[in-house]
């Protein structure tokens, strides 16, 4: 089988962004083996801060590789995002978040999102109810990036060739909760954005 996929050339039929965190290892999780899925991780299964390196490798899965599936994969329990809201309140509370390493930024740039989950909820919210709230926004937050700033990925999911679906992961179940395509797909296919922010 190994030889052969160096011999034919790889086609996995899916490309996944997931959670570096390792309960989550995505070839486990789906019983895949060498050459099936695509796979990209990073703590917060996120494309902050990692813009032209997630998007980059995504735009390479589903152009050459021909991918027809990208899963974002969350999880529950997630301690990125119990970090990024934590750091949330903390702001909420008038405590600037200081960045002095690279993971201080990462959750400041996720922490964006529990901002809108905890207004979403309103007031009373507990960091719990935040904590699962964002877990759910970051895959849709994640999609939606994908979708706003790839001419390539927005022609192949508006030609049917691609479809985006988000998940969430049960540490505990081992069970994937799928959450459908991000409710922003009909506009965000219509960016005219061709570039990250952070290359343009
Ligand atoms: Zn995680």
């Amino acid at each position: 089988m190994r030889k052969a996929l160096v011999k034919e050339g790889q086609a996995p039929h899916t490309a996944i962004i997931g959670c570096a965190d390792s309960r989550a290892p995505l070839e486990t999780v789906f019983d895949a083996m060498p050459g099936d899925i695509f796979v990209l991780r990073n703590a917060g299964n996120t494309c902050t801060h990692a813009e032209g390196s997630v998007l980059g490798s995504l735009e390479f899965c589903v152009a050459a590789l021909q991918s027809k599936m990208v899963l974002v994969l969350g999880h529950t329990a997630c301690g990125a995002i119990k970090g990024a809201t934590a750091t949330y309140l903390q702001a909420k509370s008038g405590n600037k978040p200081q960045v002095t390493k690279a993971l201080d930024a990462l959750l400041v740039g996720l922490s964006d999102v529990a901002k809108k989950a905890s207004e979403e909820l309103g007031e009373g919210a507990t960091e719990a109810q935040i904590v699962d709230r964002t877990i759910k926004l970051n895959v849709f937050h994640t999609i939606d990036f994908l979708l706003q700033y790839s001419p390539l990925v927005r022609e192949k999911v508006a030609a049917g060739e691609v479809e985006i679906q988000g998940g969430i992961y049960d540490l505990e179940t081992g069970h994937v909760e799928f959450l459908g395509q991000s409710p922003a797909q009909a506009t965000l296919v219509k960016s005219a954005s061709t570039l990250p922010p952070s290359l343009a």
